[in-house]
């Protein structure tokens, strides 16, 4: 407990203290199995060699420097980061809900810069999450997470996700943007349907609107592919990223194809961002996703726990339905989740839900099949 901290968080009562593969410890040197790799973050777990290699050489030779100049971390990670997400300029932020804000920014300036002054309008949707700061909480789609903070951004409305008519319903001549988590995280792991997203390309198209994907959650290898969008068949304008991209470094990015660089000198600055630490760390992770075959691993223990969980589905009356896509997948309850969460910290296992009624899973992306055994094991002992 701390009582200086401010209290926007209901803590579990456990203090980390290192972690080692995918086993965290407590200060009482108590093991956990963790499956929720602080919300998406740890890609690879803790203490990869490869990774942490890579930061402490970095630490010794230069952790800051402003964007008054290049270095060759951020050379680096912007090279791989445009190459593996197909989007050919980028902007390194500290987190993502900066990630998001820079996205509705670079979206407006586009539509400004066609002298459009009217089409301001941004088409978000239900139960999506897209951040904190004043603009992510303006889009995201939880009425909670809104209602003491106004007035927000105007000319934001909110569409029903994977129901086109709902969007089709809601554009108009002053749409600029469409945003939309290509999996939605928080809001209880739901996957965009094919026709849904092709729609929705096909709707920006139509209409000169930006599509922008928020991949924060659901990219960086999250889904058995680099980006969730490349499991379809289609391109984004503009995509946002974090969480997994610099596997526990705070750092952020937005992305866009050169039509959309609508954003010139003065337009958008960050004094961390990019930075040669922060920058060596997402370098680093691009390169243990091309060396190491982590995305097969994601896939294939991926594919494990999709069919673990649909049999315990089957089997436990209060599981309502399971959903999700690779290392990213939920399951929703009739019940309230929380006491089952802390029975499973108890047990020395870390999971934790997104919403009341879901548990989510979003485990390192390196665990195995028989860390799944363990979870499942454990779980369904609780659950019954
Ligand atoms: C977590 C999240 C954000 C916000 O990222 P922060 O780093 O917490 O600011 C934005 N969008 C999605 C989809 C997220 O899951």
């Amino acid at each position: 407990m701390s009582e200086s901290l401010l209290h926007t968080y209901n803590r579990f009562d456990v203090t980390f203290d290192r972690g080692e593969g995918v086993t965290l410890y407590d200060t009482d040197g108590k093991a956990y199995l963790d499956f929720f790799s602080g919300i998406g973050v740890n890609a690879f777990g803790y203490g990869y060699k490869k990774y942490t290699d890579a930061l402490h050489a970095q630490i010794d030779k230069l952790t800051h420097v402003s964007n008054y100049f290049y270095t060759e971390p951020l050379m680096a990670a912007a090279d791989k980061f445009t190459k593996a997400s197909g989007m050919d300029r980028v902007f390194f932020t500290n987190s993502g809900g900066e990630a998001v804000e820079g996205a509705l920014k670079l979206a407006r300036k586009y539509a400004f810069i066609k002298g459009n002054t009217n089409k301001t309008g941004i088409i978000a949707f239900e139960h999506s999450f897209h951040g904190r700061t004043i603009g992510a909480v303006s889009v995201t789609g939880t009425p909670a997470y809104r209602a003491p903070f106004g007035p927000l951004l105007p000319d934001v409305s909110f569409a029903i996700y994977n129901d086109i008519d709902s969007v089709k319903a809601l554009v108009n001549e002053n749409t600029c943007a469409i945003i939309l988590e290509t999996v939605q995280g928080e809001g209880g792991i739901h996957v965009a349907d094919k026709d849904f997203l092709a729609e929705i390309r096909e709707i920006c198209d139509k209409n000169d609107i930006v599509m922008i994907l928020d991949e924060v959650q659901c990219g960086i290898g999250r889904t058995g592919k680099m980006f969730a969008y490349q499991n379809y068949n289609i391109m984004p304008d503009v995509i946002t990223s974090a969480k997994g991209i610099a596997a526990g470094v705070p750092v952020g990015a937005f992305a866009c194809k050169e039509e959309f660089a609508a954003l010139k000198p003065g337009d958008h600055g960050s004094t961390y961002g990019g930075n040669p630490l922060a920058t060596a760390a997402v370098s680093a992770a691009m390169d243990i996703f091309a060396e190491d075959n982590i995305l097969d691993n994601v896939n294939q223990v991926g594919a494990y726990l999709y069919e673990k969980l649909e049999e315990l589905a089957a089997k436990c009356d209060h599981i309502k339905e399971h959903r999700g896509i690779g290392l990213m997948q939920g399951i929703e309850l009739d019940i309230p989740v929380s006491d089952i969460l802390k029975e499973c910290l108890n047990d020395g296992l870390v999971l934790i839900s997104a919403g009341a009624n879901v548990i989510r899973f979003l485990p390192p992306l390196v665990i195995t099949k028989e860390d799944v055994d363990t979870v499942i094991n454990k779980l369904s002992k609780i659950l019954s």
